[in-house]
Formats: C-alpha cells, sequence, structure tokens
C-alpha cells in the first residue's frame, strides 16, 4: 500500500535495536562503581553490531563483575568461581554461531581461575575475555586480591600487601598462542568502547584487562592516574586505537606501537609508570582450538547412527 521502498524502509526501522535492547535485569552495583561503564560500553556494542540477543552469551564466574550476564538481555551463565573460561569454551566449541564474552574480576581470574587463564589463552578460542580489574576483593568486601600493590590495607593486610602485586599483561604475553592483549581503564569509556570492539572482530581470544574503579572499598587507589594523564600512555596506531582529537589535548602522552610486535608489547607491558593504555599485541594467524577441532566434514544424522550401531556390534553376543 505505501510501495515497497517506504515499507522496506518500515522494516529496517522495526528490526533495529536499541541499546535498551540489550538491558537486563536493574543493576545493583554500587553508586559511581567502574563496572557500570564496561557495561555500557559492551551495550552500545551489541547495538552497534546489530547481533541479535539470542546470539550473543555471557558467562562470568564470582565477584561483582560476575553479576554482568543478569544486566545484560541475552544468554547468560553466572557460574562458579574461576570457571568461567572453561564453560566459555564448552559453549563455544558445542556452538560456535554464538558470540561468547566472558566477565570475571582479578581475584576470580588471577586466582583461583588462574590455570584456566593460562589454558584458554594457549587454545586461544575465538571469544571476548574482559577482567574488571579493581585490584581488591570487592563483594566479599575489601581483601587483597593478586594484583592488589604492595602495601596496600586490605580487611586480609592491615599492615600492607607484602607482596608486589601480579601484572596480568606480562604473564598472558609470554603464554603459548596469545593472540591479542589489550589493556584498558574504564573511565576513558570511548577508548574502551574501541578496544572492546577490536577485540570483538579479533579471530581468537581476545584478554582485555580493564582497570574499574571500587569506590565502595578502594576510592582513591587509581587516583594518581585519573588525575595525572600524563601517567597513562595511550598506544596508537592505524590498526590500533585512535584517539579523539579532544581526548588528545588532554592524554598527550601518547605513542605509535604497532601490536604485531610482540617484543615491544612485552616491554611496554611491564611499565607500571606510564601505564599503558590501547593494543599492546594482535596477531590473527595464531590457530584457535575451535577451528582445528571442528570436524572438516559434515556428520549426517544417519552417519553417528551407523558408527553406534558398530559399536554395538562389537559387544553383541550372538548365540551360538
Ligand atoms: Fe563495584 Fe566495589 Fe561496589 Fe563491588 S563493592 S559493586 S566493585 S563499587
Ligand atoms: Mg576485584
Amino acid at each position: 500500500m505505501f510501495g515497497l521502498e517506504l515499507e522496506k524502509l518500515l522494516d529496517v526501522q522495526e528490526e533495529y535495536r536499541r541499546v535498551e535492547d540489550y538491558q537486563g535485569a536493574t543493576v545493583r552495583w554500587c553508586s559511581g562503581c567502574g563496572d557500570n561503564s564496561i557495561l555500557t560500553a559492551v551495550q552500545r556494542l551489541l547495538r552497534d553490531e546489530q547481533i541479535p540477543p539470542e546470539k550473543a552469551v555471557f558467562i562470568s564466574g564470582i565477584g561483582c563483575s560476575s553479576r554482568f550476564p543478569h544486566y545484560m538481555n541475552a544468554y547468560g551463565f553466572h557460574a562458579v568461581h574461576g570457571r568461567a573460561l572453561p564453560i566459555a569454551e564448552g559453549v563455544k566449541i558445542r556452538r560456535p554461531d554464538l558470540h561468547v564474552f566472558v566477565n570475571m574480576g582479578d581475584g576470580d581470574c588471577f586466582s583461583i581461575g588462574t590455570a584456566h587463564w593460562i589454558h584458554a589463552i594457549r587454545y586461544n578460542m575465538n571469544m571476548v575475555v574482559m577482567v574488571h580489574d579493581n585490584e581488591v576483593y570487592g563483594l566479599t568486601k575489601k581483601q587483597v586480591s593478586p594484583t592488589s600493590p604492595r602495601g596496600l590495607r586490605t580487611n586480609t593486610t592491615p599492615y600492607g600487601a607484602p607482596l608486589e602485586g601480579l601484572n596480568p599483561l606480562t604473564v598472558t604475553l609470554g603464554i603459548t598462542n596469545v593472540s591479542f592483549v589489550a589493556n584498558a581503564v574504564e573511565w576513558m569509556p570511548d577508548v574502551l568502547y574501541q578496544i572492546i570492539r577490536q577485540g570483538f572482530h579479533h579471530k581468537g581470544l581476545a584478554f582485555i584487562r580493564i582497570l574499574q574503579r571500587c569506590p565502595t572499598y578502594l576510592p582513591h587507589l587509581f587516583d594518581p592516574i585519573i588525575h595525572d594523564p600524563n601517567k597513562l600512555l595511550i598506544l596508537t596506531h592505524e590498526n590500533g586505537i585512535q584517539l579523539d582529537p579532544e581526548l588528545a589535548k588532554i592524554y598527550k602522552n601518547q605513542m605509535e606501537h604497532d601490536p604485531a610486535d610482540i617484543h615491544k608489547a612485552r616491554e611496554l607491558a611491564s611499565s607500571l609508570d606510564p601505564v599503558p593504555i590501547g593494543i599492546l599485541y594482535r596477531n590473527e594467524n595464531v590457530p584457535t582450538y575451535d577451528e582445528l577441532r571442528r570436524p572438516k566434514r559434515q556428520v549426517t544424522l544417519e552417519m553417528r547412527k551407523a558408527a553406534l550401531e558398530k559399536q554395538f556390534d562389537k559387544f553383541g553376543v550372538n548365540p551360538v
């Protein structure tokens, strides 16, 4: 009745998904929690990529950040402490058509989940892994975490953390088959968004460590790097992130870094002052486990049944 062109236009409008279409339950993080910024960036990504909610799955462990799947209108699995990655791998191997996202905290990934973290990097399955690193256990009320800086007073280290914090970037860059490593801060939303989007388009496991404020338990932890922009080193590249001209006036400490250079990536990753922000490393040529394990030929139901019958025949007892 309106003509084909107008009807087509109306169809497109009807199908278009807005950010609101990806919002799940009412968010219960503390006011000002940096997790909110990460959630917004991810919802924006799904909107911009127009991913159908039924084609995305969010998998988390245990911790404040692990409430993430509840807040997304998509499939989700709020799993067991430290075990988000093996569950994500299981999902990906059976359902390669799904976009798999993993959200974990620093305690979750770098302590109880360490073995899974290392092997997930080696397996290099196609997924986006975001570690919300607030350098403390927030959900269990301010206990020292593997990334807590030395001297940090927490409820379990009242005289100050005795050890240097673990550097997840240098560790990840040392694991066999690593293919994508980035570092972000949640208070630079545009840069955070660019990094997550590049991780989403990466073929393989995109490991993104995000420094995240916990205003409830460590309200001043990141003050030095928030108040002094020169404490951040922004890594720019035509294949990495690009800084908005207005932001570039504030964050003047920039460096052109080619993410293909793993040696430079390792050197940059070891710097605590300034903190490198951007894509440290990317290599699309690393094989992914899901590709290696995917059957090369189509197995039909009949073929499965025949194979099963053949196995049963081996154990059949024939009357003499
Ligand atoms: Fe966020 Fe900290 Fe509150 Fe947890 S305790 S929700 S990390 S502000
Ligand atoms: Mg934490």
